[in-house]
């Protein structure tokens, strides 16, 4: 049987970094088996709809490079793929698990459920829910006669259809990550399938969604292991073979103390969502992965391995490679802690595997900077190994666009002595004489310079690239001279050698 996976996203907020793994992760195993990725928006529960969710979602993954081979957007054979466009096929599974005695109409009004949850609670139950001891006091088909549920469906009155839960019984199923988990029905209640505006619950929609699309595996978060033993025993009470499993464990705070949340990302300054998000609500503008600087195939590098191990110390994986590498059994079982030094670490690798003509028209393409294209690839090239973010050429390399204003206190202390500009006048002047020239001829000009008095390099060095730069530190130097050209050098010496004090 073909593999075919599903990422099944809410529509109640923008798609958090742990949801992007878990489609990665959905997406990785249908490609590797040649079978299908397959997208569907749960979208039953209107009261935490948001606007605008859906389409963030579907432009988040494309933007991540995962591409559906089914989904709203894209359509396929199993559709609708919006659980809203399918409300009419549930309520025909709800009716089949009624009249087998698996599920039953329940009449309680939301005051009758709380007075219940404070009875049980001040009898001090373990479980104060509606389940297979509390459900015998309560109005639904179980406790009423055949003509009283009847009188009461035909009068149009509410009512919701609830899981008949077995009583004390052992569910057991097995998870690729977590191996047998058998749990206790006694801990479980009895939940609702349909609800009273006719919508099924999640519970309900995924179960019966996941059998018509012939789904075969379900990798999602760890949140929804508790609700495992439920969608197993529906499977059992339809008679359906159930998908296997795969909870994927946690991605944790950097300090590994506690779920990754929203909260936790803005307090420490890092982005959890892959687009800019603005709340609906609020109106809160969170900055996504995107905005943010990093290159979709750095992120999903480093999201690969927040969860998954390759078995081996390579780090670097494109698309293609975790595809072959891929598989459920190396997905871990303890929590990922979250490390956003090294999302930047990856970006500064793909940044540093891109020819300089690509760094160029990314950074075009982001800043509109007005700069010769060939200068400006040249420019990307000599800042490449020290970039994080694309917009690092511009804002660290600024000297490369614009004299420097300032000079580091610190270098001009230490190395901005007589002997230095003595030399760089030298140089100033030899520069000037000259049209523009390679790295490997201002090199050999400096050295020319230096060597009529035996000057050693470590002793004028420092200082000029503090009149270039301003900085004690930075791309290689001939490049720079010869980025600048002779005649810009020549002037950023002399401005210098104006401003600033000589120390000795
Ligand atoms: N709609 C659920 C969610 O928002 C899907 C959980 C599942 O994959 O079963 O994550």
């Amino acid at each position: 049987m073909s593999v075919r996976v599903r990422f099944a996203p809410s529509p109640t907020g923008a798609l958090h970094i742990g949801g992007v793994r878990t489609a990665l992760y959905n997406y990785l195993l249908a490609k590797k088996s040649g079978g299908q990725f397959i997208i569907r928006i749960e979208d039953t529960d209107q009261s935490r709809y948001v606007e605008g969710a859906e389409d963030y979602i579907l432009n988040a993954l494309e933007w991540c490079g995962i591409v559906p081979d089914e989904g709203p957007k894209t359509g396929g054979d199993y559709g609708p793929y919006r659980q809203s466009d399918r409300k009419s096929f549930y309520k025909q599974y709800a009716d089949k698990l009624i009249s087998e005695g698996k599920a039953y109409y329940a009449f309680d009004t939301p005051e009758e459920l709380d007075e219940m949850r404070e009875r049980l609670k001040e009898a001090r139950m373990a479980n104060p829910q509606y389940n297979a001891i509390s459900r015998n006091q309560m109005k639904n088909s179980l406790t009423m006669s055949a003509e009283e549920v009847n009188q009461k469906l035909e009068s149009g009155e509410q009512y919701v259809i609830r899981f008949k839960m077995p009583k004390n019984d052992d569910v057991r199923f097995k998870d690729v990550v977590r191996d047998w988990v058998v749990v206790n029905t006694t801990t479980l209640d009895d939940k609702v399938l349909m609800k009273s505006d006719g919508m099924p619950t999640y519970h309900l929609a995924n179960i019966v969604d996941d059998h018509l699309m012939e789904i075969t595996h379900v990798i999602r978060g760890e949140e929804w292991l508790p609700s495992a033993p439920l969608h197993v025993l529906l499977y059992e009470a339809f008679g359906w073979q159930a998908p296997q499993f795969a909870h994927l464990p946690l991605l944790l705070k950097p300090d590994g103390n506690g779920k990754l949340s929203k909260r936790a990302a803005d307090q420490l300054g890092f982005p959890i969502f892959p687009l800019n998000w603005t709340d609906p609500e609020t109106g809160e503008l969170s900055k996504g992965f995107k905005e943010s600087g990093y290159l979709p195939e750095a992120f999903m590098n480093f999201l690969s391995l927040l969860g998954w191990n390759p078995g081996t110390e390579q780090e670097l994986f494109s698309m293609e490679e975790l595809i072959s590498e891929f598989s459920l059994e190396r997905i871990n079982k303890s929590g990922a802690k979250f490390d956003i030094e090294k999302a930047k670490w990856f970006n500064q690798q793909y940044l540093k595997n891109k020819s300089n003509d690509e760094l160029a028209q990314m950074l075009k393409a982001e800043t509109n900077i007005d700069v010769d294209f060939e200068l400006l690839s040249t420019i990307a090239g000599s800042m490449k190994e020290r970039i994080t973010f694309i917009s690092d050429i511009v804002e660290s390399g600024d000297f490369f666009f614009n004299a420097p204003q300032t000079y580091d206190e610190k270098t001009v202390n230490k190395k901005w002595t007589t002997e230095a500009v003595h030399k760089l006048t030298d140089f100033a002047n030899e520069m000037g004489q000259l049209e523009n020239i390679s790295p490997e001829e201002a090199k050999e000009k400096f050295i020319a310079v230096l060597s009529k008095d035996n000057t050693p390099l470590g002793k004028v060095m420092p200082a000029l690239r503090l009149a270039l730069t301003g900085a004690g530190g930075g791309p290689d130097l001939m490049e720079i001279i010869s980025i600048l050209g002779t005649k810009e050098t020549a002037s950023r010496i002399r401005k210098a050698i104006e401003v600033l004090k000589t120390s000795n």
